[in-house]
């Protein structure tokens, strides 16, 4: 935490002109009109709350900036000697994912729960929550200069010229990191898309390992192994259901660029966008995402997550396609 205050001062005495008209600008942005996901200041603000409530090791770190100025804060908790990592929202009409995992990092640094010491003890969790705040304030998918983050992971440690400084960002401290893996949260558009057509059965969330050529094999074996310990989680549970997204190979995308890396890599994709649901579906969301996540940071921490078979990613199911029987209604994967 010391750490990031001395960068917040350095930065309000270089950039106030910057914060000023951010923060104005911030009154007629879209995200500014829902409660049920937060605003970017909201996330600071949680940050730093935990910050002052933490009873683990618990620092916050800037790593960046937005291109519209807002900050990039990645908050880490725990001792261990194991690190892994997750970001957050990439897709700015994603927001499911940072609910998801702020009520994780609250556990984690603040209850005495058995999971909460558990994974404390053997990990330090790195969460970037907010990883395109330009696009999360405007309920967008891509970032203030019209890019998609998630196709701008390939770049070097230490680039310029990358269309997305939040990618950057994130490229330049897990890079050196070195995690065990590294965990990327979305929501894809899905079966239903109004609470009340909902039958209540079907929340649907799709996971998926890298495959591109470039990936390491064990690498790979790694991240299948964390998706087979999510299957685990969510099959047979109520109202969850797990398939495998169909994703591509390109290295630019996160879960194959980190994989490429050597790094654990496991998308999580779960189902809805910011206008396809109502409150109690949202809810329910966050809590089986957050049942998943809590499945590969405890089989992590206690060691069972190397017992996996890798093998197994066979039994979990595609995505049922675009225009088969059981539809998927939409065409995109928007990973
Ligand atoms: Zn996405």
């Amino acid at each position: 935490m010391r750490r990031r205050s001395a960068l917040k001062l350095l930065g309000s005495a270089a950039g106030a002109g910057m914060f000023a008209a951010t923060v104005s600008a911030d009154d007629s942005l879209p995200r500014e009109e829902t409660k049920r996901f937060y605003t970017h200041q909201e996330v600071q603000d949680f940050l730093d709350d935990l910050d002052r409530r933490a009873r683990r090791p618990f620092e916050l770190e800037e790593i960046g900036e937005s291109l519209e100025g807002r900050e990039l804060t990645v908050a880490r908790v725990g001792s261990g000697d194991t690190d892994v990592f997750f970001t957050a929202e990439q897709h700015g009409d994603e927001p499911t994912g940072t609910n998801a995992i702020l009520a994780e990092l609250r556990e984690l640094a603040t209850s005495g729960s058995p999971f909460a010491r558990t994974v404390t003890e053997a990990l330090t969790v790195h969460v970037l929550p907010m990883h395109n705040p330009d696009g999360a304030m405007r309920n967008q998918r891509t970032n203030a200069g019209g890019t998609d983050p998630n196709r701008q992971h390939d770049y070097e440690v230490g680039s310029s010229d990358n269309p997305s400084p939040e990618t950057q960002a994130m490229i330049d401290y897990v890079v050196p990191l070195e995690p065990l893996w590294v965990a990327d949260l979305h929501t894809q558009s899905g079966m239903y898309h109004d609470e009340n057509e909902n039958p209540g059965d079907m929340y649907h969330s799709s996971n998926f390992w890298p495959i591109a050529d470039e990936a390491d094999p064990e690498a790979i074996e790694l991240s299948q192994r964390l998706n087979v310990s999510m299957w685990d989680q969510a099959e047979g549970k109520a109202n969850a259901q797990l398939s495998v997204y169909p994703g591509g190979t390109g290295t630019n995308i996160a879960r194959n660029a980190y994989g490429a890396r050597g790094f654990g890599s496991i998308l999580n994709e779960m189902t809805g966008q910011t206008g396809d649901r109502g409150e109690r579906m949202e809810g329910q969301m966050v809590r089986i995402m957050r049942n998943e996540n809590r499945a590969i940071l405890e089989e992590t921490a206690d060691g069972t997550l190397l017992e996996r078979d890798p093998d197994r990613v066979e039994e979990i199911p595609d995505r049922p396609g675009f225009g088969e029987a059981g539809d998927w209604p939409w065409d995109a994967t928007t990973e």
